[in-house]
């Protein structure tokens, strides 16, 4: 029986450097006896094996089912060769070419084999806190440019000693070809400083046991830590930090100390252990080992992550379970990823300087985010770990490059190429100078990155944004500009790889609307190119529009007037005691003058109901009376508000006059606050289902998204799926990209696509 022999040549595209594709390769075919070659280059891997026919054929078949662990195979193309006679199986030299259609990939989280060999005394790396391999490490922090190679990363100044020389060139070793491969011998090194830098003997971890507030150069960014448990030692960063109500997010020593502290289901433990290693927002067990009035005020809920580096691992013993790791900017500043910065910057907030000398090019946060009963995973903040790995996108009128600049407050911008969107990491608030320029760097590197230079750039409606007037400024190329819920509704969609028409339930703080207004609590239909606003919540006067956003009494305030008139005033002097009579006068007049814009936004409705029930007067963080209003509601407690709909000038109306009413109703019959916070998550959300109950009467449309930032509310989001859900509509939520403005950038890349030919 004669046995065939073959020849075949495969391209293989997409995470596929960097996560140990080619040893990986080399060991699967020599393992089969095949011969050949595998190559790197800047447009995919590719291989060509010579063998028994059946050989060949496993080959393929176990390397798509089977690839490393990071990688993600995104095409294979398969062509037949003549036979070529190769001696052996080869790894090649890596080739630069023309296209660059390969993918970075996002830093990675110390995997298992890492961190058993950084705990054990005996290990070459024991405590070596830059230890990586090819499973694991630091990715797109560290890169400059592509192809991924050692050379155009911030690795690229510690050349190896001969030892990681030898691993690096080993195919079977599990650090062959890994980048960023270092030991204490060749590679980058911590220290302790004080904090006028000079050098300091003392053991990190006994100087954050004495309470000291130690700045931590991480992978992406300095922390500010301190000892989560020494109430004064928190305190001091509170004052320090000028930070006097915002959660601080703090790091477990491991799985077991996190559960000392919080109530950690299924899905979060495996999000806590992930290669993403996020921080988790969960339920905190109030235990009174640790201050949680001072880590989380007014909050039910504690954001924890574990250590995902082995850098991290030099910062705790057995006696310390939990460090508060906080972003050490300065209020809304960038983060700060360079010594000499932190130093010069972080003078009065650090006692200690914790810091290593390999720079951090890609600076990028921690990403946070939480888990619903649902079992749906909110994504708040999409960073660290995810950043820059693309979302598929959905079938369409064809793939152009798209460069959506994003909104305002969490800006992160998305530049697309072919089927695949690229989302930034988190800017912050553009009209922070340094943002904004960080924001301008990050559009050079990506495009650079990708080897993308987009032909389309979508921006927001709202012409005061940082991000409409530099989309304006760029010159010849086409623009587009996105109304902010249609890009929200849009981004939910598309990460959902919705067809066709959708109704979107998209309820937020602010966005420009087309008839000039402030929108915010709106019931679009639409697909990617076009919608028509079907309902909103109703419009109230909104003067003085970003001091209200600050001060959700004024809010509060506003309601009682639009309802009951001078009356308000006595009803302002119960309830609402940070409101001076003369401020209370300033809005009468202004309202009365009827020149304000208007607003239908969800969020100032939040903010309005927890200023009335003395929850919170004062936003001191964006969201925080709505998260503390959240956190109130009482579980359980019975009841609701009665709802209307009606018809309007724009759509039907989503009337929350009626809630008010029953609001001020309860709150005089000395109904406690807990309670009616509950009836108001079910009032609003029985208002929501019964709008969205009659536009699928009037549409037909029985898919619908729900986004906006008002949906990190979980209470709402998961009422909503509920009564959605026994409506039997098909309901979709934000999986991948965050439901607040942290994901517009998205949808606007999908419209701006869409609608241009
Ligand atoms: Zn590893
Ligand atoms: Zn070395
Ligand atoms: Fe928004």
């Amino acid at each position: 029986m004669t046995q065939h022999i073959s020849s075949k040549r495969f391209t293989i595209k997409g995470i596929v450097q960097g996560v140990g594709f080619r040893p990986h390769v080399y060991r699967l075919a020599v393992g089969l006896g095949l011969k050949g070659w595998v190559l790197n280059s800047s447009s995919g891997v590719f291989i060509e094996v010579e063998g028994l026919t059946s050989r060949v054929d496993e080959f393929i078949r176990t390397l798509l089912e089977q690839p490393p662990p990071l990688a993600v195979i995104r095409s294979c193309q398969e062509e037949e060769l003549p036979i070529q006679n190769f001696a052996d199986f080869v790894i090649l030299e890596s080739v630069k070419q023309e296209t660059r259609e390969v993918m970075i990939s996002p830093d990675i989280a110390i995997c298992g084999d890492c961190r058993r060999e950084v705990l054990d005394p005996g290990d070459r790396r024991y405590r070596y806190p830059f230890i990586n391999c090819t499973n694991c490490g630091p990715r797109f922090t560290i890169i400059k440019d592509v192809p991924y190679d050692r050379a155009k990363t911030t690795m690229a100044e510690f050349p190896m000693c001969p030892e990681c020389e030898a691993e690096y060139r080993n195919p079977l070793d599990r650090r062959f070809h890994a980048q960023p491969n270092a030991c204490p011998v060749c590679g980058p090194g911590v220290c302790l400083t004080d904090k006028d830098g000079k050098a300091n003997h003392a053991s990190v971890i006994d100087v954050l046991k004495s309470g000291a507030i130690v700045a931590v150069k991480g992978l992406g960014a300095f922390h500010l830590a301190v000892d989560a448990s020494n109430r004064n030692a928190v305190r001091q960063l509170r004052q320090r930090k000028l930070r006097d109500a915002k959660p601080f997010a703090v790091m477990a020593r491991d799985l077991t100390a996190a559960r000392k502290y919080c109530l950690i289901s299924e899905p979060e433990e495996a999000w806590l252990a992930s290669r993403q290693a996020p921080i988790v927002v969960m339920k905190s067990l109030n235990n009174p080992v640790i201050p949680g009035d001072l880590l989380h005020p007014g909050l039910n809920t504690l954001g924890v992550m574990l250590p995902y580096t082995a850098l991290h691992y030099l910062l705790f013993d057995e006696e310390l379970d939990l460090l508060v790791m906080t972003s050490a900017n300065v209020s809304d500043e960038p983060i700060i990823t360079d010594n000499y910065q932190a130093l010069k910057k972080l003078y009065s907030l650090a006692d200690y300087f914790f810091i290593h000398n390999r720079q951090i090019f890609n600076p990028c946060d921690d990403s946070v985010l939480s888990c619903t009963a649902l079992k749906t995973t909110n994504i708040i903040r999409r960073a660290r770990g995810f950043v820059p790995q693309g979302i598929k996108l959905p079938r369409m009128n064809g793939h152009k490059s798209v460069l959506a600049v994003g909104g305002e407050m969490k800006n992160t911008f998305c530049l697309t190429r072919g089927d695949e969107a690229f989302l930034s990491q988190h800017w912050g608030d553009l009209n922070h100078y340094h943002n904004y320029i960080n924001f301008l760097a990050g559009i050079d590197r990506f495009q650079k990155m990708l080897a993308v230079e987009p032909n389309i750039i979508a921006h927001d409606m709202h012409p005061d944004y940082q991000s409409t007037r530099w989309a304006k400024e760029q010159g010849l190329l086409p623009r587009v500009a996105v109304q902010h819920h249609h890009a929200h509704m849009a981004a939910a969609m598309a990460e959902n790889g919705l067809q066709g028409k959708a109704i979107g339930l998209i309820c937020d703080g602010t966005g420009w609307g087309t008839d000039g207004n402030i929108w915010g609590g709106e019931v679009l239909t639409g697909d990617y190119r076009s919608f028509d606003r079907v309902a909103h919540l109703n419009y109230l006067p909104l003067p003085g529009g970003d001091l209200t956003a600050k001060k959700p009494y004024r809010m509060a305030f506003i309601y009682l007037y639009e309802l009951l008139g001078e009356r308000a005033i006595r009803y302002a002097q119960r309830w609402l005691p940070d409101m001076s009579r003369e401020e209370a006068d300033i809005i009468i007049n202004r309202l009365d003058r009827g020149e304000s814009l208007l607003t239908s936004s969800c969020g100032r409705l939040f903010d309005a109901v927890s200023a009335i029930l003395g929850v919170c007067q004062i936003n001191r963080y964006e969201g925080q009376a709505a998260m503390e209003l959240e956190a109130m509601a009482r579980h359980g407690a019975a009841g609701s508000y009665p709802v209307r709909v009606h018809s309007g000038p724009q759509g039907l109306i989503m009337d929350a006059n009626p809630l008010w009413l029953s609001i001020i109703h309860e709150l005089e019959k000395g109904i406690t606050p807990e309670i009616i916070a509950a009836r108001f998550h079910r009032g609003l959300a029985a208002l929501f289902t019964e709008t969205i109950r009659l536009v699928r009467e009037r549409s037909g449309i029985d898919q619908v998204v729900m986004s906006g930032g008002v949906f990190y509310n979980q209470i709402l989001s998961e009422l909503m799926m509920e009564s959605l859900n026994r409506m039997n509509m098909k309901v979709y939520v934000h999986r991948q990209v965050p439901a607040g403005d942290g994901g517009i950038a998205l949808g606007q890349a999908v419209i701006a696509s869409e609608v241009t030919d």
